[in-house]
Formats: structure tokens, C-alpha cells, sequence
């Protein structure tokens, strides 16, 4: 395929991405399609399937290329389930020869649910992603099985996790969600697991963007909980931030072995340091995953508007972003997509 991609850079280069509240933005999630082939119990329905179209890849190339010339350094691909898109190999191939405002390589990443991951390790590495994150919200099978609704998915995913492993799409991240009665007797499981499959295992506080209503403050396990909760298998050892804005809490252990990272969106927001704005598969901008409003930057590409104009609708919607979500507060109002509709 022809790198339309390319020539969105500009000849001068614009100042980065800057919302009204003084927040530098240089990272994009992009969700390439909301199809998915697991169901788990926190996040769909089990009905419903996809919601929203999908574009195709030179149309996701013109707008990130878009992004990229307005400052974006990081790229991370995601749905849905990323994998479940054909041409998945071809837009990698394409992102990978995509440049920063520097003329640096995107930083580029996907996270996949990796049931299908254990054949596309290999060539994902090769078309020039950097790294994987897998989603796993339990290391035992049948524990697993329950949430995603899928028989043999635990040792699909296992074979996958090991695969990219093999495949150097590393630091390999694994995030699992915790709710309080599905999956929080995992928690000491995933201290072998990190110590055993040379992987960074992250909580992640469970949040109100699911299809249904299953959200509660007393279903998400906080991280001061979890903290302690590893601490009783075996203490913990803090590491330092690696940068101002990084989302996760990050530990290992005396000996070294293991990461383990928390992300607590619930109980300790970082929207003061968000440096993230998506684009759904359909093309529209969200400036927050709790927005109420979408911007619609693919319906003005099919107008026809230019890559000038493109770009100050870009950076006009970006000034708008949200201050912080306002998850646990009264009047608190779901956003009008689900997470797996959104890309998470
Ligand atoms: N299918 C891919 C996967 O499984 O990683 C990408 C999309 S999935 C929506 C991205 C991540 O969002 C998964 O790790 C999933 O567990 C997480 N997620 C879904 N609903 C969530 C919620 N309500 N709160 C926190 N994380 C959620």
C-alpha cells in the first residue's frame, strides 16, 4: 500500500498537542474494529457484537499520520479484539514506517485479549510492532473460562503470552481487572506468574464502562488492598517512577524476580497527568474514556476536508479535553459507549 500516511507530516512542525489545562498530549489509542471473540462477564453483555463500523487502513493511517505531525509519539492499536482485523500485518508494516515530529519510529504497541496471538507473535514482530500487552484476568483455567465465556481460551492465551515472549515483543505487560467476588482469589496467582513467566503482571481497578450494570464501588478491589493482599505472599519492593505521567504503581520483589504494577483509576485517579486521547473505530475523537461527547474526525475526512483543516479540528478538540473523570461522585453519568466499543 501506497504511505498516504506520509505526506501528512508537515513542513514546519506544530507545537505539540497542548488541552486547555496545560496537559501535553503525545499518546493515541487507536481501536481498528469493537468485534471481539471473548464475552467476558465484566465488560459485554454476551449479545451484542459489533456497534460501530470499521475503516479501513489507509483511512486509519491518514488520521493517526495526522496525529503523528501534531506531536503524537505513541501509538497503541486495540479494540475490540485488533487481532480479529485481516490486514491487521499491513497496517503495522505501514505504522512502523510512519515518523514522529523528531523523525523518530512511533513507539507502537497493541493490547489483544492473545487468543490468536500465539500464530501473529512472530509476524507482528516482523511488520514492526514494538510490544504486546495481553489482557488475562486469571492464571487458572477454569477461573479464566468463567470470564471470558470461551472453552480453551486459558491455554490459548498461555501459548500466545509465551509466543510473544519468544517473539521479543517485550517488556510483555499483563493486565488483568480485578472485581471482588470473580477473580480477586487470583491475586497471589499472579505473583508466581510474574516471577515464573518473566512478565509485568498490572492490576487495574475495575471502572463503570462495561455493557451492563455490574458496577459498584464495593466490586472494585482498590490498590491499597492489593498491595497488602501481596504483600502477606511476599513483601514488596517499590520502583521508582520511570516519568511524570506513567499510570501504574510499580513493585518487585527482594530478590529482583517479578514486576507487578497497579493502575487505580478508581481509588487514585491520574487524570492530572493524562497525556492520552482515542480514536474510536469509527473514527471519532475522545478526549477522555469517560467523555459524554465524541468529535467526529472521520465524517469531516469524508466531507473532504483537507489534512490543514483536519488538523486544527484536531487540535481545537484536543484543547477541550476533560479535566477529570468523575467516577464514584454523585451524578456521576456512564459515558455514551461501553469499553470495548471505546478501545481500551
Ligand atoms: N480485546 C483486547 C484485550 O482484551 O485486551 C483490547 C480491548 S479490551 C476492552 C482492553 C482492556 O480493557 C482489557 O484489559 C480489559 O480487561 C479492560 N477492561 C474492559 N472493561 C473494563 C472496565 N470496566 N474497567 C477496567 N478495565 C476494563
Amino acid at each position: 500500500m501506497a504511505s498516504a500516511s506520509l505526506s501528512a507530516v508537515p513542513q514546519t512542525a506544530h507545537p505539540p498537542l497542548t488541552d486547555s489545562h496545560g496537559r501535553v498530549i503525545h499518546d493515541l489509542r487507536v481501536s481498528i474494529t469493537d468485534r471481539c471473540n471473548y464475552k467476558c462477564v465484566y465488560c459485554r453483555t454476551g449479545e451484542a457484537g459489533a456497534q460501530y463500523p470499521e475503516l479501513s487502513n489507509r483511512e486509519y493511517l491518514r488520521l493517526i499520520g495526522l496525529f503523528a505531525s501534531l506531536g503524537i509519539t505513541k501509538v497503541r492499536l486495540t479494540g475490540g479484539e485488533p487481532l480479529l482485523r485481516r490486514d491487521l500485518l499491513e497496517l503495522v508494516r505501514e505504522l512502523a514506517g510512519m515518523r514522529t515530529q523528531a523523525g523518530e519510529p512511533l513507539d507502537l504497541a497493541l493490547t489483544t485479549n492473545g487468543h490468536l496471538l500465539e500464530g501473529l507473535a512472530a509476524p507482528l514482530k516482523a511488520a514492526g510492532l514494538s510490544r504486546v500487552t495481553v489482557s488475562m484476568d486469571a492464571v487458572d483455567a477454569p477461573t479464566f473460562e468463567r470470564i471470558t465465556r470461551v472453552p480453551g481460551s486459558f491455554s490459548a492465551v498461555l501459548a500466545g503470552v509465551r509466543a510473544a515472549r519468544s517473539a521479543g515483543l517485550t517488556p510483555l505487560k499483563i493486565n488483568c481487572v480485578l472485581l471482588r467476588g470473580f477473580n480477586d482469589g487470583q491475586i497471589e496467582g499472579f505473583v508466581r506468574f510474574t516471577r515464573e513467566e518473566n512478565v509485568v503482571v498490572r492490576f487495574i481497578e475495575f471502572m463503570p464502562l462495561e455493557e451492563g450494570r455490574l458496577w459498584s464501588p464495593e466490586i472494585v478491589v482498590p490498590l491499597e488492598e492489593i498491595v497488602a493482599r501481596i504483600g502477606r505472599v511476599m513483601p514488596l519492593v517499590k520502583l521508582a517512577a520511570r516519568d511524570a505521567g506513567e499510570t501504574a504503581r510499580r513493585y518487585t520483589f527482594a530478590d529482583g524476580v517479578g514486576e507487578i504494577g497497579i493502575i487505580a483509576p478508581v481509588s487514585q485517579a491520574f487524570c492530572g497527568a493524562c497525556s492520552r486521547v482515542r480514536l474510536t473505530s469509527d473514527g471519532k475523537i475522545r478526549t477522555c474514556l469517560f467523555s459524554q461527547v465524541e468529535h467526529d474526525l472521520y465524517g469531516r475526512l469524508r466531507a473532504g476536508e483537507s489534512d490543514a483543516e483536519l488538523r486544527t479540528y484536531i487540535v481545537r478538540t484536543v484543547a477541550g479535553k476533560e479535566a477529570r473523570h468523575h467516577i464514584g461522585e454523585p451524578g456521576f453519568l456512564k459515558p455514551s459507549r461501553s469499553m470495548v466499543h471505546i478501545g481500551g
